[in-house]
């Protein structure tokens, strides 16, 4: 096994641990930034239109912040976090092949989205098949959705494709929605572009030359064939809880999520955590509040780490 030591822990090349490790190595902190996966859900989330200042693709955005990052002292460890514990002088990391003490750890490992497990579902992210109807639905213009889900993300992102798409079809497998809110009921109602299609699952994505085609459905009995040129799919997202469980870490119990402060501190002394895998932003999930919340974190951890 590799050891390593370190001042500064990150997890996470999401736009929270970039965004850390940026704040981190200006406050000339010995930062090791660890994570397998360049780029985090953004780097997959096609165009970026809502970033304030600028207009990109993802992928193009987080590369520019990784480079950015790496244009300073910081080491990139290329590997997922796999257990951590409490020692002596903080805490210790494993991953496959090494072991790290930090003296401060921030946590921005993001939420695993929930898919529907169809065959050609993943492959089509970013071609018509979308996770975040909020960041895509400018895209649908003069266009057709479908979106799945039968809680307040799925009918809001149903409300708000609305005012972009031709026609939105909205599939739920209950027998009436899942207790969106009030407010966003009464917009879906009004909605005159919008059918809704309650007991009722998708049970294919049509794949064409340009990405998705259509979805075939099954509503009572019956199988359907709905044209269009996206699938949305709301049904929920799960933050990644197994290393904040594994430290003792509180999670939120409304949300699931691993509760913080305004500080971004967790309840163990030296852990901190940013982004989607928090409870900081409530139900706003995105690239802007990870990273602000990312650049919070760092300054937690140089004035814990000051303070030591
Ligand atoms: C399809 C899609 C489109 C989107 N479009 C937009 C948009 O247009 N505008 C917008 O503002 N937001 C958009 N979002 C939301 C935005 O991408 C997220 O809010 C943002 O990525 C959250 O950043 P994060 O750093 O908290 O988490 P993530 O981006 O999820 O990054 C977490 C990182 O942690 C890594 N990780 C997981 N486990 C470990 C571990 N054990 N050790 C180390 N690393 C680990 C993951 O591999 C990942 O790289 C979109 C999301 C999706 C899914």
């Amino acid at each position: 096994m590799d050891k390593k030591t370190t001042e500064l822990l990150i997890a996470g090349q999401g736009a929270a641990g970039y965004s850390a490790a940026l704040y981190s190595a200006r406050y000339q902190l010995q930062t090791i930034l660890a994570g397998a996966e360049f780029g985090g859900e953004t780097a997959i989330g096609g165009m970026i239109e809502n970033y304030p200042g600028l207009e990109a693709d993802g992928f193009d955005l987080m590369m520019n912040m990784k480079n950015q990052v790496m244009s300073y002292d910081v080491e990139l460890f290329e590997e997922n976090l796999e257990e951590v514990s409490k020692i002596n002088e903080g805490f210790l990391v494993k991953t496959n092949t090494a072991e790290i003490e930090a003296k401060a750890v921030i946590l921005c490992v993001g939420r695993e989205r929930r898919k529907l497990n169809l065959s050609n579902e993943d492959s089509l992210v970013g071609k018509g098949v979308s996770y975040c109807s909020t960041c895509d639905a400018p895209l649908y213009k003069d266009k057709i959705a479908v979106v799945v889900g039968g809680g307040n993300a799925a009918v809001e992102g149903a409300v708000l494709l609305s005012k972009y798409a031709t026609k939105v079809h909205l599939i739920y497998r209950g027998s009436s929605l899942f207790r969106p809110e009030k407010v966003l009921l009464t917009q879906l109602e009004k909605c005159k572009n919008l059918e809704l299609h309650l007991n009722s699952e998708i049970k294919e994505i049509k794949e064409g030359n340009d990405g998705v085609e259509g979805v075939i459905i099954s509503k009572k009995d019956e199988s359907l064939l709905i044209p269009s040129n996206g699938l949305f799919i709301e049904i929920g997202a799960d933050p990644r809880l197994e290393i904040p469980n594994q430290l003792g870490i509180k999670i939120d119990n409304e949300t699931n999520e691993v509760a913080v402060n305004k500080l971004m501190e967790t309840n163990i002394k030296g852990i901190f955590a940013a982004g989607d895998l928090t409870n900081a932003s409530g139900p706003l999930k995105q690239t802007v509040t990870a990273a602000g919340q990312g650049a919070i974190a760092a300054l937690s951890a140089y004035t814990f780490l000051g303070s030591k």
